[in-house]
């Protein structure tokens, strides 16, 4: 149990615990999204409620957090955990919030995932360790995590990653990583086990994507992933031990093949690379002069993708799925060029694909070439992300840094 530095090793928690967990958020997802799919008895505008960041969020985002929480204190049995989520119970507190909770309890309850849901302890679950996450990161920060029967876990947990493409029908994930300091991936905190759940990303069955498959996940509509047996069709689910090597792959409840080896492009063939697709999220016109830089033609963002000689057309998807699509090989790299100013990304929103990143080889920094820090709850010491294969990160690297991106 020592480790060097005068660090305790970090605690470990079953993977098991929380892939479960991950994916008992995503059964809830998609059920409601299916219920606001055309023709569903949940419109749209009547689900989407605007937090004071201004940002959506449905009463998916609020179920989720919530049975990830609870399945993470039952798997946990008596040790505690301070949780960083995105959600705050003090949401419902707001007019209108008793409905939405009662909501939340509905969409719980008929999915399945906690038949005997209740308004109270759904309000309690997902605040679970919010009140701990303090200390919890504290004690990390401290070198103290780890110890006495694994106080100080620390998790991080988007419940919704691409609220927007939820609600759109399209693209989103189900992020949670464990945080712990992990000095061989970087300062701070890290994330040392992770699991990210893709619902609408195609099941592991289907490992081939031709360009027009790829160009396709973006328009992504309601019917995928959705239909027949939850535990058959659960889109993407993967999960990583961070420090180890490999990403697991699911296929329902089994662990259908693990990548343990780098990839990807840094040859000199044409780079795919992963990008968003709200203008609001990144700076998608940066994009369009790095794919021009690396031999498209440039437009990247603009819809056109990019291609070019140098440049195969962009997956174009919304939320941590870009970072799955770059793990499972469909595409290069991951480049997050930020709108806001530096610093202001959340780890919820990067902790987990970084993960998966990580777990296949790649080398992820910010744009800078600064190590990635966790400590959250905003990466305050970066500026964007850039996750790729080594060579292919180098040379991306260098022309970030040529072209001012
Ligand atoms: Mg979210």
């Amino acid at each position: 149990m020592c480790a060097t530095g005068g660090q305790a090793e970090p605690a470990r928690v079953d993977p098991t615990v929380m892939v479960r967990a991950a994916m008992l958020a995503g059964r809830v997802c998609r059920h409601v999204q299916r219920q606001m799919g055309p023709g569903g008895p949940l419109s749209h505008e009547g689900r989407r409620v605007i937090k004071a960041d201004n940002s959506p969020v449905t009463i998916a985002d609020f179920a989720a957090q919530a049975v990830v929480n609870r399945t993470l204190a039952e798997g946990l049995g008596a040790v505690k955990f301070g949780m960083m989520g995105e959600e705050s119970g003090s949401h419902f507190d707001r007019p209108g919030g008793e409905a939405e909770l009662a909501a939340c309890v509905t969409a719980l309850r008929d999915s399945g995932v906690w038949p005997e849901a209740d308004a109270t302890a759904v309000r309690a679950a997902v605040d679970l360790g919010a009140a701990e996450s303090g200390a919890a990161r504290d004690g990390l920060l401290a070198g103290a995590g780890g110890t006495s029967g694994g106080a100080g876990l620390l998790f991080t947990l988007d419940p919704i990653d691409g609220t927007k493409g939820f609600l759109k029908g399209r693209q989103y994930a189900v992020c949670l990583a464990q945080l712990a300091a992990a000095p061989a991936l970087g300062p701070g905190l890290q994330p040392v086990g992770a699991v990210l759940v893709c619902p609408n990303l195609p099941g592991v069955r289907e490992h081939e994507a031709s360009d027009a498959e790829l160009a396709g996940l973006e328009a992504v509509t309601f019917g995928r992933g959705v239909g027949g047996d939850d535990e058959q069709d659960a889109g993407t689910v993967m999960w990583t031990a961070g420090e180890t090597p490999g990403v697991g792959v699911m296929d329902g409840s089994r662990l259908l093949a693990q990548r343990t080896g780098a990839f990807g492009a840094g040859d000199g063939r044409a780079v795919r690379l992963a990008e968003g697709v709200e203008p609001g999220h990144s700076n998608l016109s940066k994009f369009g002069v790095l794919l021009a830089a690396l031999g498209g033609a440039g437009g990247g963002g603009a819809g056109g993708g990019g291609a070019g000689p140098g440049v195969k057309p962009s997956v174009r998807i919304d939320s941590q799925c870009k970072y799955a699509v770059v793990a499972r090989g469909w595409a290069d790299a991951y480049v997050r060029f930020p709108h806001r100013p530096p610093g202001n990304e959340n780890i919820w929103d990067h902790a987990s694909g970084v993960a998966m990143l990580r777990g296949v080889g790649c080398t992820v920094t910010d744009l800078d070439g600064r190590p990635l820090d966790f400590s959250g709850p905003k990466m305050t010491g970066n500026r964007g992300i850039l996750g790729a294969p080594p060579a292919l990160h180098a040379r991306l690297l260098k022309v970030i840094a040529r072209e001012g991106l």
